[in-house]
């Protein structure tokens, strides 16, 4: 099935419909209240109104097993989007909302979760702190420096720098680079660098 929506800024979701449950819920109503969640929650991120959106509405759970009176399951979708303003794509998202039949409202699948979407000022600022993360921690592992401050928040770090384990974090949960040390050689063998919130 294909929903074509049109508003001023040409919005067009293609919903995957596989259950009894689905394909009475997802109608033109329910891709009307998505209509008003993209454009206020989602295309309000970008830094001017896009021309043209346009993506895929999946359900998290798309089988009737999961789709029974009590499921707290069954109105999680998976929206996936694409923002264009002119010719560029400005912004991408790809996200976990909650439909809420009785409020006939879109939500962050979590409540308080911020959505975000990506756009290319958030990729570069991102790959700059990302950068930046990686130095700093290649400093503090070759020169032994027990104290640093975080490149985004400036907060002091926590940092341990032992024969098992290289581990710095940020206190305000800007990231955490975590390695784990092949401790006789010091090595790193496997670890992440994860960041909690995006830029
Ligand atoms: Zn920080």
């Amino acid at each position: 099935m294909f929903a074509q929506l049109r508003s001023p800024m040409s919005i067009r979701v293609e919903p995957t419909i596989s259950t009894i449950y689905h394909r009475g819920m997802i109608n033109s109503g329910l891709l009307a209240h998505l209509e008003r969640f993209i454009s206020t929650e989602l295309a309000s991120q970008l830094p001017s109104p896009p021309d043209d959106i346009h993506g895929t509405l999946v359900p998290c759970y798309d089988e009737e097993r999961y789709c029974g009176p009590n499921s707290a399951v069954k109105d999680l979708y998976r929206l996936d989007l694409s923002f264009r303003i002119g010719s560029d794509i400005a912004g991408t998202f790809k996200g976990d909302l909650r439909y809420s039949p009785a409020d006939q409202s879109f939500f962050p699948r979590y409540r308080h979760s911020r959505l975000v979407v990506i756009t290319q000022a958030r990729q570069e600022a991102q790959k700059l702190l990302s950068n930046a993360v990686h130095t700093l921690c290649r400093r503090i592992c070759e020169e032994h420096i027990t104290e640093a401050t975080c490149p985004k928040c400036a907060a002091g770090l926590d940092i341990i720098n032992s024969p098992a384990l290289f581990d710095v974090s940020c206190p305000q949960r800007c990231f955490n680079y975590n390695f784990h040390r092949d401790p006789s050689s010091g090595e790193f063998q496997h670890g992440h660098l994860f960041f909690s919130q995006q830029v």
